[in-house]
């Protein structure tokens, strides 16, 4: 294990790495583990440091948020990682078809190499040490490049990632677009993209140039639909969870909502209560984040106004007189908004809301509700709501989107054995669980020929053997 000093340059960094990768490729599960067991040790020792920045770079934002949304998420993928890596890195045998006996055949499990990782802002701990971790336990060596909009995070990150790894293992870059771009540039062997679909382009343009493989996992549009069946009143909490959770700044947030035509008045009254309950105060509630600068918030009061100059019903929902009284503007803070009669084309519906907005169209037929959807970008998840098991079966058949939760929201991100991913703008590659290890994997094909085998078949000359092919 050789120390390059963190502070090279990155084209130095990442050939130390590639080295390293090059001159160790079999990686055995002890060492494996051990980089896991490091990465545990970093979130147990500087956790709630690691929180701190978090909570500095936000401006509101709990230590509790961050501690499950981030930490219990990356407890649970490390306990999965470690738990797994020794079976999922062994060779598969697979049977061997008639012509080619007595041959045996197997596939080979191998680390790819080097690995970029670059990260987005909303949670900034899980989406960078997430996919390290897993790429660790496939036996890879990490560079990341966390966002420049957690200045505190990333460079503690820098930090204690530094204090816990080999720069040849593990190492952090850190700076705004710029640095990205050459990152992306650089010749990995996978390149883990975790941001917004604007950028995921230009990072596989970037990455297309040294052929180097992406999983992107972007953003989008994502549908929210309330059947005639549902029960309205334990739908609008759970929507609002999904929506409220760190501000609506989560990629998997619904992002819209479809009801029945009629049933506007209903939904509106039971989000509202909804929103109290969970946030009885938003000025002042350590648990209502922060939209993350002033240029977010900015854009988010922009996609409101040209809502109101179009003619939308836009209401704010006020969850309780204290908040009038705080400096919700200073800290960022930005009540919950339900927009209804939204006109056609508004940017509101064209680009990804990522705040405490929520547009609420209505259908008349599920038909029409699965149109709305399928005339846009396939969405990076989809939510049902209701109990006619008919009409949420007609859904899934006739929608694709990277993953869907019934009855609830975001929860499908967070059960190990489903992949999670995007699906066409919403991103592509899913990780998680043995997919999110075979991501990180080169999965050999070996064909072992036997001693006893005679000649070949397919040996010239032919003459008449595949005349009747
Ligand atoms: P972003 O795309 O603005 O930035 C993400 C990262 O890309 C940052 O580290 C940034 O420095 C870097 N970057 C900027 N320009 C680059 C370039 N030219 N080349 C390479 N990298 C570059 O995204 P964001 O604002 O940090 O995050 C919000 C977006 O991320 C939303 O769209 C959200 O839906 C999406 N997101 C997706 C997931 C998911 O798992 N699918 C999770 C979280 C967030």
């Amino acid at each position: 294990m050789t120390q390059t000093p963190p502070d090279l340059p990155m084209r130095a960094l990442f050939d130390a790495q590639y080295r390293a990768s090059r001159s160790q490729i079999d990686v055995p599960l002890a060492l494996r583990l051990d980089r896991l067991q490091r990465m545990r040790a970093l979130i147990d020792v500087h956790g709630a440091a690691l929180a701190e920045a978090v909570q500095a770079d936000f401006g509101v934002r709990s230590l509790q948020l961050t501690e499950v949304a981030d930490f219990f998420v990356l407890r649970a993928l490390l306990g999965d990682l470690e738990k797994h890596t020794g079976a999922w890195m062994k060779a598969r045998r697979v049977s061997t078809p008639i012509y080619l006996q007595p041959a045996s055949a197997h596939i080979q499990r191998q680390p790819l190499g080097v690995i970029g990782v670059i990260g987005p802002w909303n949670y900034p701990l899980q989406l960078t040490l997430g996919p390290a971790a897993t790429a660790l336990a496939a036996g890879n060596r990490v560079m990341i490049k966390p966002s420049e909009l957690t200045p505190h995070t990333s460079a503690l990150l820098a930090a204690v990632l530094n204090q816990a790894f080999a720069t040849d293992e593990v190492c952090v870059v850190q700076g705004g677009a710029d640095v990205a771009h050459e990152f992306a540039s650089l010749p990995f062997d996978h390149l883990f993209f975790t941001g917004s679909t604007a950028v995921g382009r230009k990072v596989a343009a970037a990455a297309a140039a040294n052929l180097t493989p992406t999983t992107l996992e972007l953003g989008g549009k994502s549908p929210c639909i309330i059947d005639a069946s549902c029960d309205i009143a334990s739908a609008a909490i759970k929507i609002a969870h999904g929506k409220l959770l760190n501000a609506g700044q989560t990629c998997i947030a619904p992002d819209y909502v479809l009801l029945p035509r009629g049933r506007e008045a209903e939904f509106e009254k039971a989000f509202a209560a909804a929103v109290v309950r969970l946030f009885p105060t938003i000025g002042g509630n350590p648990d209502y984040t922060s939209i993350v600068s002033d240029r977010h918030h900015a854009r988010l009061q922009s996609l409101l106004s040209e809502a109101r100059t179009q003619g939308a019903r836009v209401v704010e929902i006020r969850a309780s007189v204290v908040e009038g009284a705080h400096t919700v503007a200073q800290e960022r803070q930005m009540n919950p908004v339900l927009v209804f009669d939204t006109p056609s084309g508004l940017r509101l519906m064209r680009e990804e809301i990522f705040g405490p907005i929520l547009p609420v169209l209505t259908y008349r037929k599920l038909d029409d509700a699965i149109a709305t959807i399928n005339t846009g970008p396939r969405p990076l998840a989809l939510y049902w709501f209701g109990s006619d098991t008919g009409a949420r079966d007609h859904v899934l058949s006739n929608t694709v989107s990277g993953g869907v939760t019934v009855n609830d929201t975001l929860l499908h991100i967070a059960h190990d054995n489903l992949p999670f991913g995007g699906v066409g703008e919403s991103g592509w590659g899913a990780y998680h669980g043995e997919t999110g290890f075979l991501r990180f994997t080169q999965q050999k094909s070996v064909l072992v020929q036997s001693r006893f085998a005679m000649g070949s078949l397919f040996y010239p000359p032919y003459g008449k053997r595949f005349d009747q092919v």
